[in-house]
Formats: structure tokens, C-alpha cells, sequence
């Protein structure tokens, strides 16, 4: 029986543009292994909207090839699977989490052991974050010097197709994906993600066509309007790796061809955004308590207020803030938010309830289908102030006119408050202001059907703006 190789499957839930795969193909018959580790990450396991985005990938993709599903340390699981099935060459793509360096090097060891190879692959990202340096050799710290030098590497490497897989004649046994309990039971909070989702390869490059049929010519005006949608929402599928990067990134360059420079601006935009997603990753490889600590070590010592209460009510949607209560329901039922929203709801958690970011980053990684160790870390840390290149912490959102601005209609906060569809545009947004008559003519009752806002927000910026001088003496 030829020696296969194993192919471990982790945030690369594609078969497209897989350098990992292509490379364990080439070399004959392949285990393709997926090991789901509850214990290597600690308290950052995976949340549940991600465990509901797993199942329904490792269905799809168990649809086109033949899966091995194993449970425990990937380390102890691989060299398990190497006794078991002699294999000669272990093949992976690199994963930056925190946790996965020390993984990747313990799987290196047991591959020596086993006298098979170990090969790892780029992919997940664009540019390793080893590779873009400052002048000094140093890593970037600031967003727009660090996306430059991402412009000036060039343009990413070109794709690799779908490779032949041959099968192993070998058998190994493997576990059932239902039995990994990755679906919620009762109540299943998860159907309006069900409806709203497809997750997978095929989902993923459905999305990207129609984004750039539909809504890339608008991105670059629209993308902050929550009630639009212009945004390519392929967050999920970049996080598990149904589509890459590099695959979102040529085809964006190949509309903007296509159309003869009328895309520039926007496709100039949208990869940025991109770039976004490299910048997260970059930080968090170069300071890998990002997730936990903030990056400026002032704000340590940061006043937050114990209050359990305020984010209960932000997780619930019920801060009385319209367009904060609006973002933390759609999160609930869909499993996403809107860019903009989650700048205002963090702001508003972090300034105006002064809970630690570090609890509605939790709450994030628990029911975001995107939740990202990087992207939601660096992002957490840019709204409170504390991060590398972040807004200047006395930068406090006003949800009044944010909403205003960003939602003028009321179109968003009318589909995802429905207590409030019958307020007109003027009060949508702060619906407390309303008179008596025009509530009553809405149908909303102030703390019966719509709380009344859990703070004001003028005092809360003062009580915030305070709270960072305190800190400030130490900056
Ligand atoms: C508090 C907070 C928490 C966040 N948590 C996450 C998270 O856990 N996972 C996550 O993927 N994004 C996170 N983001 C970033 C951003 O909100 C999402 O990437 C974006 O809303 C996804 O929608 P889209 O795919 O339609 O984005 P598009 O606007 O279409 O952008 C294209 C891609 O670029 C990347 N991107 C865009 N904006 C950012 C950004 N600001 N930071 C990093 N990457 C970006 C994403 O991969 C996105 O899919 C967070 C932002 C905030 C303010």
C-alpha cells in the first residue's frame, strides 16, 4: 500500500487555492484530518456561532472529500494518525492565534519522531507578518504605513486550482461530526443564522460574485450605512478559510480590469479593508497578548465600573439606545454586525457603560460566525483607545448621531427593533425625547415595550472622559 500524506485541515476549509493540500496531492494518496481542540486554546475555544459555522463547513466540505474527524490536543491527535496510518509527510496551513505557534512546533517534534515531513504553508494570510518591516526592520504600530508596504510587496501570489486528490485504500476510524455536539439543541438559537448563512467554499464564492455584481461599485460611499447592503459580509468565510484572501483580492483586480478603471476607487477601498484584516494578524503575531492586555500598558489601570447590569443589557439589545440595541440584535439573530454598529456598540459598552472591552470582546467571540482572534482583539482595542493606532480614546460615539447619520431613515433600527418601526424618522433615535402623543400614536411604552436609555449619554462622556484622565498622568 503507497505511504499517504496527511493533509490537516484548520481555518483552510477549501480545496481551492490550498497550497497545503496541493502540496500533500502532489506527493499521492491523502488523509484529509480535521481535529476539533477544545483544549489547546483555553479559555478561547471556540463560541458558539463559530461551533454552528464549523458543523456546517465540515458537512459541505465532507460532501466533495472524504473527512477524518478526530477530538483532542492536535499534537496528541497527529501522532496518532501518523502510528495509524504510516503516513510519510504531514502538510498545514500556518495559523497565527496566540497558541498555535507552540502547537505547530510540538507537531514538528512528533512529526521527527515518526520520521515523517512537516510541511507548513502561507495562505490564511497574504503576507506573512515576518515579512513587512518599517525601515528600521521593526513591525509597523500604524495602520496606513503598514498597508503602503503592503501595496509596494505587490500583488498577491497567483491562485492554485483545485488539486486531483487521490484517496488512501487505508481505512481509519473517525468520528461522527453530529456526535461533536456543535449544534445548539433546545432552543435553537441559531436559525436566523441558519436562514441567513451558507456556509462553505461554495456559500463563500457565491458571495464574493455577488458582491462584486452588486455591491462593490457602492462600497466606497456606502459601506458605513448599516440599512445598505454594499458590504461583501464574507468575513465568516475568510475566518475558516472557505475562500482566501488572495482569491478576494484577484478577483476585485480582475473586475476593476474588467471595467476599464471605473472600480478604481472602489476597489482601492475594499482592499484596504482587506488590508485591515493583515494589519490584525500582524499586531497580534508581534504582540500576542493582544487578546487580553491592552496594547498601551496605561490603561491597565483604566477606572472600569463593575457593571453587570449595563452589559446585560447591551448584550440583550435593550440599552434604550436604538441603533446599540439594533447592532446587538442583529448580532443575535444573524450572527454578524454591521462594521459601523460594532464601532458604536464597543463605544458605547467601553465609554458610556465603562465595562472592560475585554467583556464585549468575549461576548463577540461568543456570537459573531466571524469571531477572529486577531480582527476582533485589534478591533476591540482601536474602539477603547488602547490599541496600536487606535481611536484616540476621548473620540466617544454619540449613538444619537451616529444613528442620525449613518441610519437616517431608521431603516436598520426599524428591521431589527421592531418595538420602534412606527416612530417617526425625526425621534427614531431617540425615541425618549418623543412627546407623549407621538409614543402613544408609535406604540411604544418607555420601560413597558422599549427601556428608557440605561444612562445618559452626556454624563457618561463627562464620567468617561474622567475616568481617562486618571490614566492619562501615566500615559
Ligand atoms: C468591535 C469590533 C469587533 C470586530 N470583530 C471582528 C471579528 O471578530 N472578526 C472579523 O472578521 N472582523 C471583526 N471586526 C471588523 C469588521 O467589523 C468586520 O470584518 C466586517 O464588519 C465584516 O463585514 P464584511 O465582510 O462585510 O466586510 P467588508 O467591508 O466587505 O470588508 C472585507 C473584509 O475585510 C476585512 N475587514 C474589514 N474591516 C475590517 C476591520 N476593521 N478589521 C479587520 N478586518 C476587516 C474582513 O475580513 C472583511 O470580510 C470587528 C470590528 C469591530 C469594530
Amino acid at each position: 500500500m503507497t505511504s499517504p500524506s496527511l493533509y490537516w485541515l484548520r481555518n483552510d476549509l477549501r480545496l481551492a487555492d490550498n497550497a497545503a493540500l496541493t502540496a500533500a496531492a502532489a506527493q499521492g494518496p491523502v488523509i484529509v484530518l480535521y481535529v476539533l481542540d477544545d483544549e489547546t486554546p483555553g479559555s478561547w475555544r471556540l463560541g458558539g456561532a463559530s461551533r454552528w459555522w464549523l458543523h456546517k463547513s465540515l458537512e459541505a466540505l465532507s460532501a466533495k472529500v472524504e473527512l477524518v474527524l478526530r477530538r483532542g490536543p492536535a499534537d496528541k491527535v497527529i501522532a496518532e494518525v501518523l502510528t495509524e496510518s504510516g503516513a510519510g509527510s504531514v502538510h498545514f496551513t500556518r495559523d497565527y492565534a496566540p497558541w498555535s505557534g507552540e502547537i505547530e512546533r510540538r507537531i514538528k517534534s512528533v512529526c521527527d519522531a515518526a520520521g515523517a515531513g512537516c510541511h507548513r504553508y502561507g495562505g490564511f494570510l497574504l503576507h506573512e507578518p515576518e515579512s513587512i518591516r518599517n525601515g528600521s526592520g521593526e513591525p509597523y504600530r500604524v495602520y496606513t504605513p503598514f498597508s503602503k508596504a503592503c501595496f509596494a510587496a505587490g500583488e498577491p501570489r497567483p491562485l492554485k486550482k483545485v488539486p486531483k486528490l487521490s484517496a488512501w485504500s487505508g481505512t481509519l476510524k473517525s468520528d461522527r461530526l453530529s456526535d461533536w455536539g456543535l449544534q445548539p439543541t433546545t432552543p435553537d438559537w441559531a436559525k436566523g443564522m441558519a436562514a441567513h448563512w451558507t456556509p462553505g467554499e461554495a456559500g463563500a464564492a457565491v458571495r464574493l460574485t455577488e458582491f462584486i455584481a452588486d455591491g462593490l461599485e457602492h462600497y466606497a460611499d456606502e459601506r458605513d450605512r448599516p440599512d445598505r447592503d454594499v458590504t461583501s459580509r464574507l468575513s465568516p468565510y475568510l475566518h475558516f478559510g472557505e475562500i482566501s484572501p488572495a482569491q478576494c483580492w484577484h478577483a476585485v483586480r480582475a473586475a476593476q480590469t474588467a471595467a476599464g478603471g471605473k472600480l478604481d476607487r472602489v476597489a482601492e477601498k475594499f482592499l484596504k479593508e482587506v488590508l485591515w484584516r493583515e494589519f490584525s494578524y500582524h499586531l497580534l503575531h508581534h504582540w500576542p497578548t493582544l487578546p487580553e492586555k491592552p496594547f498601551r500598558p496605561e490603561f491597565s489601570a483604566f477606572p472600569w465600573s463593575d457593571n453587570p447590569k449595563g452589559l446585560k443589557a447591551w448584550q440583550k439589545g435593550r440599552t434604550g439606545y436604538p441603533i446599540v440595541d439594533a447592532g446587538l440584535r442583529e448580532l443575535w439573530a444573524t450572527g454578524i454586525m454591521h462594521n459601523r454598529v460594532r464601532m458604536i456598540a464597543a463605544s458605547f459598552l467601553i465609554k458610556d457603560l465603562l465595562v472592560p472591552w475585554q467583556d464585549g470582546e468575549r461576548w463577540f467571540w461568543d456570537t459573531l460566525v466571524d469571531a477572529d482572534i486577531g480582527s476582533n482583539a485589534a478591533s476591540w482595542q482601536w474602539v477603547a483607545g488602547c490599541g496600536a493606532d487606535a481611536a484616540p480614546y476621548f473620540r466617544i460615539f454619540n449613538p444619537v448621531l451616529q444613528g442620525e447619520k449613518f441610519d437616517a431613515q431608521g431603516a436598520y433600527v426599524r428591521k431589527w427593533v421592531p418595538e420602534l418601526a412606527h416612530m417617526p424618522d425625526e425621534f427614531i433615535h431617540h425615541p425618549w425625547e418623543a412627546p407623549a402623543l407621538v409614543l402613544k400614536a408609535a406604540g411604544v411604552e418607555l420601560g413597558k415595550n422599549y427601556p428608557h436609555p440605561v444612562v445618559d449619554h452626556g454624563m457618561a462622556r463627562d464620567r468617561a472622559l474622567a475616568a481617562f484622565k486618571e490614566i492619562k498622568g501615566s500615559a
